[in-house]
């Protein structure tokens, strides 16, 4: 039993916080404490991350497979049942519909490991193309505007310590404040070194109260706000010409399309007026560096590529993008979202973010999988899409660290989709609304019990490691997953391509990605032991003096990774979101998260001192709208979809535009916020809009 101090991560947000974990003497529990050796956090954590250790009591997690029984309820069952049970469900699925009828679905917050076993076991074993994760719900159309205006996507070209020394920041749907609270300090720094904050939300948020300018467009229309910006540049001489000259291309067809968008034109649109626009554009141009960060407000749009293009457009135009502390980056949510993303549990993608379609690619990691390119299915749906077919075209679902039946949008439909299955298995810590639906479901051990590898918001690769040991009943997710590859390999001895030590899942890994645009190949355990953490890329080709690789903390400061090195514009123009307010809706519905529950509460509404801090939905309206409502604060209001009803206590606030309300997303039953939204999804990145969709409110009478 380990007695010493185990210096690891958080098993939460993207910023994966370092901190310290000492077991208890008897092994089975940890205490968080202060880890200043890590540079992002330096030793700070929010209330999550110190109550993390609470999931890991018995009390509150599984310890044992559970069965459905006749009767239908949930009953222990041996390992030996339960994997039994999944080979017997899946392999029936396979034979009577083929392999493209048993689905995958996996999470952002798996572990770089994880997610490349996932993607290889449904892609080797199963055979089956139909495989996605909830980080399309999360970072894809970022991911999309990123690679097509620079050609690669790592959430941030720099790292967080990038921000306090530049000029000035635009965070656009992003709040930090109550999302990934120790981040905060480096826009407090920011402004301590003469830099300026502006925040652009429809609600005055907690990093809204910090900004040197806040603006507060209607939810959805953020890509014409981009658009009456870049006019204003344009208009106003500020665009730098021999930058776009050298280092980009499409500058004159992005151009023609931000002339069409007047500075009028745009107060009209998004509510935002004329002078808070000419303001925002002298804070953003006149220092000699600045950067645009978005979050999860303009990236879930059913034109959420368009709006994040937009808004690099507002970069490159001003040349601050691959030049030092200037340049647009996304500030991604999930523990191990930028990981996850690379790996191969994305529909169209093979490790080292390779393109499924691609031959070169397919053919190199089917060597590096002992398999035949051919064998490798093509690519599948995304992941909403994936939902929505399930009962139908999709009759088995293994579903990995996901909670659908709460995150996913219109969620009353997609339980009733997985309420359709012939069979689900699904591999948690707790018992989540979603794992209450399976016929079996696999108890899993978690972060400080296993070791493994994130990838955090920076692009910065890290170890996480094993503290204490895991309950008897448990399995780690490299088991479960070796486990069935051997019982639906049958003779083909598949398991063997498995391996349960996630080091050596590592250094498959570390071939499979090596020479894509994310590799891997230069990382290993013991050097992310060494060196807190390694950037990627990292290829393994010798340094003539180190004999390693350094790791890439900055890129595109040379050039962009498009074949001819420069980045592209993208030309955009606006559009109004999927479903505008009418008559019968009148209302903007946007969602979002609370500082002390994270996504879908599965594992943090197990907590007390969270649950005490955040304890049930609420709907935020502005009094003007309560008023006309007749509904005061803490009384219930119901909020009505073309999707369903959501029903939860009334916060009042003049921190919100009167024309939105806003509700947070973690919990589940009659306050279920994604009971309203809407999947209408984005052409390219296929994200869906979580964040406008048209409702009414309804008081609600004892
Ligand atoms: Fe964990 Fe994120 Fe909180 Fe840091 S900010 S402690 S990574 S939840």
């Amino acid at each position: 039993m380990p007695d010493t101090v185990t210096p690891t991560h958080c098993p939460y947000c993207a910023l994966q916080c370092g901190m310290n974990l000492t077991p208890s003497p008897d092994g089975r529990a940890v205490e968080v404490s202060e880890r200043a050796d890590f540079p992002v956090n330096r030793g700070a954590l929010c209330g999550k991350g110190r109550t993390a250790p609470a999931v890991l009591s018995s009390g509150v997690r599984l310890t044992s497979p559970l069965v459905r029984s006749e009767g239908g309820a949930l009953v222990p069952a041996s390992w030996e049942e339960a994997l039994g049970r999944v080979a017997g469900g899946f392999g029936r699925t396979r034979a009577e519909y083929g392999a493209d009828a048993v689905g995958v679905f996996g999470g952002g917050g798996l572990t770089n490991e994880k997610a490349y076993s996932l993607g290889k076991f449904a892609r080797v074993v199963l055979g089956t193309s139909q495989i996605d994760y909830n980080g399309r719900f999360c970072m894809s159309s970022a991911a999309a505007a990123g690679g097509k205006a620079f050609g690669l996507d790592r959430g941030l070209p720099f790292p967080l310590e990038d921000i306090p020394r530049t000029g000035c920041v635009i965070l656009v749907g992003s709040n930090p404040a109550e999302t990934m609270p120790p981040s905060l300090r480096y826009f407090t720094e920011l402004r301590e070194n003469g830099g300026t904050l502006i925040v652009v939300d429809p609600r005055r948020t907690r990093t809204a109260e910090h900004a040197d300018l806040h603006l507060a467009p209607r939810p959805g229309t953020d890509l014409a706000l981009a658009l009456g910006l870049l006019h204003l540049i344009v208009a106003e001489g500020r665009t730098d010409e021999a930058y776009v000259r050298e280092r980009t291309a499409g500058w004159e067809e992005t151009r023609a399309a931000a002339m069409a968008h007047w500075p009028e034109y745009v107060e009209r649109i998004t509510g935002v007026s004329v002078p808070e626009l000419r303001e925002a554009v002298r804070l953003f141009c006149e220092p000699e560096a600045a950067m645009v960060l978005t979050a999860r407000g303009p990236e879930q749009q059913s034109k959420g590529t368009d709006t994040v293009g937009a808004w690099i457009n507002l970069c490159l135009a001003t040349g601050r993008a691959g030049r030092p502390l200037s340049g647009y980056g996304c500030l991604t949510g999930q523990g191990n979202g930028q990981g996850g993303r690379e790996h191969g549990q994305k529909a169209d993608q093979l490790p080292g973010y390779r393109k499924l379609t691609d031959p070169a690619a397919r053919a190199h990691v089917a060597e590096v999988w002992g398999v035949d390119p051919d064998s490798l299915p093509g690519p599948g749906r995304s992941a909403y899409e994936l939902l929505d077919a399930l009962g139908t075209d999709i009759r088995s679902l293994l579903l990995m660290g996901s909670n659908p039946v709460v995150s996913a949008p219109r969620a009353a439909h997609v339980e009733e989709r997985i309420r359709s299955l012939d069979f689900l298995a699904v591999c948690d810590v707790v018992l989540s609304e979603t794992a209450a639906l399976a016929d079996v479901v696999l108890p899993v051990t978690q972060w400080a019990e296993e070791t493994g590898t994130t990838t955090n918001l920076e692009g910065r690769v890290l170890l996480r490691r094993r503290a204490i040991t895991p309950p008897a009943g448990v399995r780690s997710d490299l088991e479960v997953v070796h486990e069935l590859a051997a019982r639906l390999g049958g003779e083909r001895n598949l398991e063997k391509g498995f391996p349960t030590d996630p080091e050596e899942v590592f250094e498959e890994l570390r071939r499979a990605s090596a020479g894509g645009p994310a590799d891997y190949s230069g990382i290993t355990y013991r050097r992310l032991a060494e060196e807190n953490g390694v950037f990627w890329p990292c290829p393994a080709s010798e340094d003539p003096g180190t004999g390693v690789h350094p790791g890439t903390p900055r890129l595109f400061l040379d050039r962009f990774a498009t074949g001819d090195g420069r980045a592209r514009f993208v030309p955009v123009a606006h559009r109004a979101i999927a479903e505008e307010p009418d008559d019968e809706y009148p209302v903007l519905l946007t969602t979002g998260r609370v500082v002390a529950q994270y996504q879908s509460g599965a594992q943090t509404r197990r907590v007390d001192e969270l649950n005490a801090a955040a304890p049930g939905p609420f709907v935020e309206l502005h009094p003007r709208l309560a008023e006309r409502l007749g509904a005061a604060e803490g009384e219930p209001v119901a909020v009505v979809s073309r999707r369903g009803r959501a029903v939860a206590p009334a916060r009042i606030t003049t921190a919100i535009r009167a024309d939105t309300v806003f509700m947070p997303f973690h919990w589940a039953g009659e306050g279920r916020a994604n009971t309203l939204t809407n999947p209408a999804l984005d052409p390219t990145s296929r994200m869906p809009e979580f964040k406008a969709c048209a409702v009414r409110l309804e008081a609600v009478r004892p």
